[in-house]
């Protein structure tokens, strides 16, 4: 498995930094955002340390197929799923992503604007 020593969700991945386990599979890993954004707010990341999901697409399109399956998985678990939820994941800086590991935002609990700036 690729990972990298600096990276935060590596790191929680290994278990060094503590997260809340909402799911987990062999390949992936579902845990609250530290900063909600939203009532409902989760990162579903890949364990493999891939910048992101553009990556994931590139290199092993069944685990980004995977990464989708699992959001709608944790919408279902806690939920939500009936109401609507959204799933974003931002990919580059000018994308606005902040952590350069694969993980995709699944949203939900509150009316989200239509608005995607
Ligand atoms: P992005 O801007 O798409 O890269 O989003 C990165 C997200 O990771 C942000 O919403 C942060 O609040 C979140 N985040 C950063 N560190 C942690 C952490 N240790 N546990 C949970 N979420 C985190």
């Amino acid at each position: 498995m690729t990972s990298d020593a600096d990276c935060v969700f590596c790191r929680i991945v290994a278990g060094e930094i503590p997260a809340e386990v909402v799911r987990e599979t062999e390949r992936t890993l579902a845990f609250p955002d530290v900063s909600p954004q939203a009532p409902v707010h989760v990162l579903v990341i890949s364990k493999d340390h891939r910048a992101d999901l553009d990556a994931v697409v590139a290199a092993d399109p069944e685990l980004a197929g995977e990464l989708l399956r699992e959001c709608a998985a944790v919408a279902d678990q806690l939920g939500v799923r009936e109401g609507g939820y959204r799933v974003v994941t931002n990919i580059g800086a000018g994308g606005g992503q902040g952590v350069f590991h694969c993980h995709l935002h699944v949203l939900a609990g509150r009316q989200m604007s239509d608005a995607l700036g």
